[in-house]
């Protein structure tokens, strides 16, 4: 808890100090010190300040600054005190022999307490943060070779040496402005989280400009620790750095690491742990120096906020003065407490027009100039660059691949082989896996005498989660490849061959990664929209996004174009993919046409060196994804599953109430009921290859509801069940064809499908559009609702995308007919 939370006449250990070194270092000389005994003694009249007692003195502290100490009450202490009965190790009253025994052991418990540190990785993208984490916590985050692959913090915490330290692995960002979402997350972090220390992941390779950030954190006063990641580069490159020299110069400890083999991460920790004891020799708080003109105007602005009683303590005085000059949007929101605040912003917003007026640029301008040119400086006394051209790979790969007449047709060229591999190769693993669960019916249908449970089992549960997971080896097929794209770096050179393209779509480059990963899964391709800085282009591609096939339509797209097109597969794979690509394009003609007319922001895009995928990465990223998957299969699609089971089944036809009520009375005469079992199988296998589903159930009836609707498309009821089945997950088309065409593999269902004269190839062809199109599943609408901040553009996709689907489904199945 907070000291500015403790009560009148309570006592407290403390255990943690927040804030940016100048307030700390003040704090503690007046005798705050991790471990010391505090008590509250007096509220002032007003609440603020308040009388404390701590080493024998009383001290005024404000409640602000209050609010930067975090302590433990004796009482919480005491409770932790209390040793549980089965606890076997020794207890913290075995140590203590002392009379002092409270404030002993309450030491300790805080000792206890105040070794957590909570650390914080910041950087540039792609500088190797999630390695870092990953290599840390033992984590299985996803890295990937292009910015913008971390979307969200991610925790993860282990112990080091009698520490607990809990890692957070932050979005990548340039700087900590307030641009781009990611800044404004950053900083927030930064801002309320409060993180003891913070790991700033440096590529050593190209320091000029990953640096930048680091000045900001001097700025800010927190304490620091920089990485200086893939030094293996730097080392390769011939060139050389006086990391130390250039640390002591900067006021920031430097440490050498290689994030992927995780080497230097020790003296990473290690450092951590003396920026939180406060014992590192290097820490300093530097000033960057301004100039003189902008120095000027600081000063006195510096003062004046350093007078307020309620600023926040997170960042230094100095730092709200830079920002307050820039005219930063964020800090208002953060010194909003501030009664001083719009004073401040005045005589701000006056200081940065003389600037302004005399030195000829903006303030940021010029703030980031002498950024800038304290870093070259620093690096002239003490980086040396290397002789050897370690890019030569790079350029040579890029000459081809990114080449203006070659490039494209490389990239068409490696969709090619992606998708014919997802359907060639899966083909294998995915014949054992339909096998296993025609086994596993056939021993469930030995098992479980015939009846309800039974039909629900085999035909339920089996059927329709077999029907799902047969699908899991081209999943894992198309992730091989969408991660292999993305570590190599080659996810970035398509967004480059791709932009012009883009660019004519109203959109940008940068829009073509979250789409291509909309072909993965659509949920984390909306997020990763947060890398395009102008809003009106990150709605856009967020809500073309769904129209990209996810991999849960790809099960459906494989099950139909196998059974009604089976020598052109990949090819109508291929162009369903087209389609939905030639959708996104159109749609989002059409919003730059009627929504949004102007896009604001420049393309400015990365692209990093080609780096070889490591294998541990790659397999990571398969094994997430196929994990995802196996989870979906055994929550969403099961319950699913079982839901449409039992609108399938009941209620009952008359004849098989009969046969019930007949096979109980004659459950004795075993050898007759089981050839009358038998017999009734055959019926209904008979049945059923006459396209026959139980036509008085639920479901039956929900279809005969809403085939109107789709009959244009050529339709029927029971397509017309799967493709509302498909609301939640998209998958679920095929385990609801496997509940009503009660088969429990893919081979028997395509079989089923083309005897049940449900479909023509007219008809498959447009319900695979129709899928292809229709409403995205619940949880990408919910990404939408989130990343666009309105359920306004949810509503719009749910009904545009339905739309588009009708209209799409209907064409392909009038231009069909003309065939
Ligand atoms: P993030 O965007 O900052 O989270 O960076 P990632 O952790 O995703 O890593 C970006 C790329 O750099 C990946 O391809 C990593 O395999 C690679 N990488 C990470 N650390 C190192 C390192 O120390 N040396 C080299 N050569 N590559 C690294
Ligand atoms: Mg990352």
């Amino acid at each position: 808890m907070k000291l500015s939370e403790l009560k009148n006449g309570e006592t407290a250990v403390i255990v943690r100090l927040s804030g940016h070194g100048g307030f700390r270092k003040r704090i503690m000389e007046m005798g705050f010190i991790r471990g010391e005994k505090v008590k509250s003694v007096l509220d002032s009249p007003m609440h603020d300040p308040v009388k404390y007692h701590v080493m024998g003195y009383d001290v005024l502290l404000r409640r602000s600054e209050a609010a930067m100490i975090e302590v433990l009450p004796e009482e919480e202490a005491k409770k932790e005190l209390t040793p549980a009965p089965t606890y076997t190790g020794r207890s913290i009253y075995d140590t203590c022999s002392g009379n002092n025994c409270v404030s002993c052991t309450l030491r300790k418990v805080s000792t206890h307490r105040k070794n957590v540190i909570n650390v914080a990785l910041v950087g540039n993208p792609n500088s190797g943060k999630t390695s870092i984490f990953n290599a840390l916590a033992n984590q299985n985050e996803h890295v990937g070779n292009y910015s913008g692959v971390t979307v969200d913090a991610k925790c993860g915490s282990f112990n080091y040496k009698g520490y607990r330290i809990n890692l957070t692995d932050l979005p990548g960002t340039y700087s900590i402005a307030a641009y781009t979402p990611e800044e404004i997350y950053v900083r927030r972090h930064l801002f309320e989280q409060i993180p003891d220390v913070i790991i700033n992941s440096v590529v050593a390779s190209n320091l000029e400009r990953n640096l930048y950030l680091t000045t900001e954190l001097i700025d800010m006063n927190l304490r620091t620790v920089v990485a200086l990641n893939m030094y293996d580069e730097l080392l390769a490159q011939g060139a050389e750095l006086d990391y130390e020299h250039l640390g002591a110069m900067m006021g920031i400890p430097m440490i050498p690491t290689v994030a992927k083999n995780s080497k230097g991460l020790d003296k990473l920790l290690d450092t951590i742990i003396e920026l939180f004891e406060g014992n590192n020799k290097t820490i300093r708080h530097i000033h960057i120096n301004y100039g003189n003109i902008i120095e000027e105007q600081i000063a006195p602005l510096s003062a004046e906020i350093h007078k307020a009683e309620d600023l926040p303590q997170q960042f230094s005085v100095r730092y709200w003065a830079l920002k307050l000059l820039e005219g930063d949007k964020e800090v208002a929101e953060e010194l909003k407490g501030c009664m001083e605040l719009p004073r401040w912003q005045h005589i701000a917003a006056n200081s940065a027009k003389k600037i302004q007026a005399q030195i000829g640029v903006d303030v940021e301008t010029a703030m980031s100039g002498a950024k800038y040119g304290f870093i070259n400086g620093a690096l002239q006394e003490t980086y040396k660059a290397g002789d050897k051209d370690t890019q030569r790979k790079t350029r040579r790969i890029d000459r081809l691949v990114a080449n203006r007449w070659l490039g494209f047709p490389i990239f068409i060229l490696v969709m090619w082989v992606m998708f014919s591999s997802v359907f060639l190769l899966g083909a294998y693993p995915q014949e054992w896996i339909d096998n296993l669960f025609g086994w596993l019916g056939e021993q469930a249908c030995n098992l479980i005498p015939a009846g309800a449970i039974q039909d629900l089992v085999v035909n339920g549960i089996i059927g329709g989660v077999g029907s799902v997971a047969v699908f899991i080896p081209q999943i894992l097929i198309l992730y091989l490849f969408i991660s292999l794209m993305e570590d190599s770096g080659y996810m970035a050179r398509a967004a480059f061959i791709m932009d012009r393209l883009m660019h004519k779509m109203g959109l940008h480059g940068k829009s073509f990664i979250p789409m291509l990963m909309g072909f993965g899964c659509n949920v984390p391709a909306i997020m990763a929209t947060r890398t395009i800085e102008s809003r009106s282009s990150r709605i856009i591609t967020i809500l073309v996004t769904p129209f990209m096939s996810c991999s849960a339509r790809l099960p459906v797209m494989v099950l139909f174009a196998g059974a009604f097109f089976p020598k052109h597969a990949a090819l109508v794979l291929i162009g369903l993919y087209m389609l939905g690509i030639g959708v996104a394009i159109l749609t989002a003609r059409l919003l730059r046409f009627a929504k949004f007319q102007k896009d604001e922001t420049p393309f400015v895009m990365e692209l990093p060196p080609y780096r070889l995928p490591t294998l541990r990465a790659t397999l990571r990223h398969m094994w997430e994804k196929c994990a995802q998957y196996i989870k979906k299969i055994g929550t969403v699609i099961l319950l699913s599953t079982v839901v449409i089971w039992f609108l399938s089944y009941y209620p009952r036809p008359k004849e098989s109430t009969e046969y019930r009520v007949q096979s109980t009375e004659q459950r004795e005469k075993s050898k007759e009921y089981r050839e009358q079992r038998t017999e009734y199988r055959e019926q209904s296998k008979e049945q059923r290859e006459e396209g026959g589903i139980n036509e008085e159930s639920f479901i039956a009836m929900l279809g005969h509801a809403i085939e109107p609707v789709l009959a244009p498309l050529g339709q029927n009821w029971r397509s017309s069940i799967a493709l509302i089945t498909s609301i939640p997950a998209k998958e679920l088309v095929v385990s609801t064809l496997g509940v009503l065409y009660s088969s429990d593999s893919e081979e028997s269902i395509q079989q089923d499908l083309c005897s049940s004269g449900d479909f023509t190839p007219r008809s498959a062809a447009a319900f695979m559009v129709f899928i292809l199109l229709f409403f995205p599943c619940i949880a990408t609408i919910a990404a939408i609702a989130d990343e666009t901040g309105s359920k306004r553009w949810a509503a719009f996709s749910i009904v545009y995308n339905t739309a588009v689907a009708w209209l799409a489904g209907f064409l392909v199945y009038i231009i069909g007919g003309l065939f």
